[in-house]
């Protein structure tokens, strides 16, 4: 019986009830199973999303504020406090209170009749909410000059990894070239297209960067199979990174690649094949711009700044992956998981690994990557024990589901994990001797004391007996005595 024992974690992640089974993909620095690429938690998404938004109503609130301070003391103090305590809380959501709202009103109220001392102030709602409107749309003003949400884009860009990275790098031109304006205007500002049909240096640098790392994968996953082509694995790679430079689809020329990799795997005749690598990948068509495409779509659909945000962050975040895919009736259970990008994710849906595989043969190296990961976290004691047997049991069900296609090595985990039961077991063993050892003890203390009791005992009864004795003597003595009496009284008659 494997035991580990499992330490409570001091990370906010809970794995209690359903999430349990996904706990997998809340592993930190959990890399992708197939694209190999960093993944960010949901929960990190989710944080990341508040430090986004939060800062709108509140820019807004404040720029508000800054307005009326100019013109109106009643106001201001009502504003400053609607900053204060609740700054995430747009104004309109504020004033659905009946109680701001009143607050609100009288001192706009107040504002009028300073303004106009002599006209009766019009008192009703109607006026109110006619100025509101006016400050709601004042907010919307200041709203579109909320630079901050760009400069927060970029911290939280530090954390990305992969594809679209680069489109947080573009933005963050744009948003020091243009500090006022938000992603959506920048989106569709019409010199972004000129300056991205030039297809400059800093994105030619950056595919070459990406697809360097997939590469790296590519060539690590066939130096484990076939150590003997290392040097050819790096000839490819040059190879292809020389034609990529020159700009092309980089997708379509990534699986190109990918296929002649796989080919070069099965072939005996490597020279041949280069010259093959060279021609296909002349054939390849060119022009193909992730960014430049990005921005299109996003104008083309008058993306707001929250639709373009989440599209960029979306496809980092790490889901769950059914081995057995549902439709084949695939358990919702972890040892029929993996953890994937949302993209690649989205790409296997319910396709053969047989095929996939095709496609994607890095991803044999990457699942043996994560599974390494995932049993590093569970050997530190930080997954519950219900994980112990998921390195195991998964890569059973991937081996079982392949026919033998992705051969995950678990056996330097279950030695690992069972020495950890091992030495657990020895734990336990001392603990219970230890205890035993401790129960002897006052087994003893209990057998001395009962001895103890016994002799207190034994003295207590003997004392009774010397009572019992003087109190005879006394007895006889006193009986004594009264003759002694009697004995003197009748002599005392007779005289
Ligand atoms: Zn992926």
């Amino acid at each position: 019986m494997l035991t580990i024992n499992p330490v409570k974690t001091n990370n906010n992640i809970n794995f209690q009830g359903k999430t349990r089974i996904r706990a997998i993909k809340y592993i930190p620095n959990i890399t992708c199973a197939c694209c190999g690429k960093k993944l960010i938690l949901p929960d990190n998404l989710a944080k990341a999303w508040k430090s986004i938004s939060k800062p709108i109503s509140f820019i807004m609130k404040k720029g508000l504020l800054d307005k009326w301070t100019k013109r109106s003391d009643s106001i201001a103090t009502v504003l400053n406090k609607f900053v204060q305590t609740e700054p995430e809380k747009p104004l309109e959501k504020i004033l659905d209170n009946q109680e701001n709202y009143h607050e609100f009103k009288n001192a706009l109220l107040d504002y009028v009749k300073s303004r106009h001392p002599d006209s009766d102030a019009d008192t009703n709602d109607e006026y109110v909410n006619r100025v509101l409107d006016s400050i709601r749309k004042n907010s919307r003003e200041i709203l579109k000059g909320a630079s901050p949400v760009m400069k927060r884009l970029a911290v939280f860009k530090k954390n990305l990894h992969g594809l679209k990275r680069d489109i947080f790098e573009q933005f963050q031109i744009y948003a020091e070239k243009y500090p006022r304006k938000t992603l959506s205007e920048i989106v569709n500002m019409d010199e972004i297209y000129k300056f991205h049909s030039a297809k400059n240096f800093l994105q030619r640098a950056e595919t070459r960067e990406r697809l360097d790392y997939h590469f790296g994968n590519i060539k690590k996953m066939i130096v484990k199979q076939k150590p003997e082509l290392a040097d050819f694995a790096d000839d490819l790679k040059e190879k292809a990174l020389k034609i990529y430079a020159a700009e092309a689809d980089p997708k379509i020329k990534f699986h190109k690649m990918k296929e002649l990799y796989m080919e070069a795997l099965e072939s005996n005749n490597l020279a041949k094949l280069k010259f093959k690598v060279a021609d296909e990948l002349k054939l390849v068509p060119e022009s193909f711009n992730t960014v430049d495409s990005f921005f299109t779509y996003a104008k083309n659909h008058n993306w707001t700044d929250y639709t373009i945000i989440s599209s960029i962050l979306t496809p980092h975040t790490s889901s769950y992956e059914h081995i057995i895919p549902r439709s084949e009736n695939g358990e919702d259970k972890y040892s029929n998981g993996l953890v994937l990008c949302s993209t690649c994710n989205s790409t296997r849906k319910s396709m053969p690994y047989e095929e996939f595989l095709k496609y994607h043969p890095e991803m044999i190296y990457n699942t043996q990557r994560q599974m390494d990961m995932i049993s590093k976290y569970i050997l530190s004691g930080k997954l519950p024990e219900v994980f112990n047997f998921y390195p195991i049991k998964t890569a059973k069900t991937l081996y079982d589901y392949t026919n033998g296609l992705m051969n995950i090595d678990v056996s330097s985990y279950c030695k690992k994990a069972l020495s950890h039961s091992e030495n657990r077991i020895k734990e336990k063993t001392q603990a219970i001797s230890r205890k035993k050892d401790e129960r002897d003890k006052t087994i003893m203390k209990k057998i001395k004391l009962q001895q103890e009791i016994r002799n207190v005992d034994e003295s207590i009864s003997r004392l009774n007996k010397q009572v019992s004795k003087l109190r005879e003597r006394e007895q006889v003595e006193k009986s004594l005595h009264n003759n002694l009496l009697n004995y003197l009284k009748t002599k005392e008659k007779k005289k």
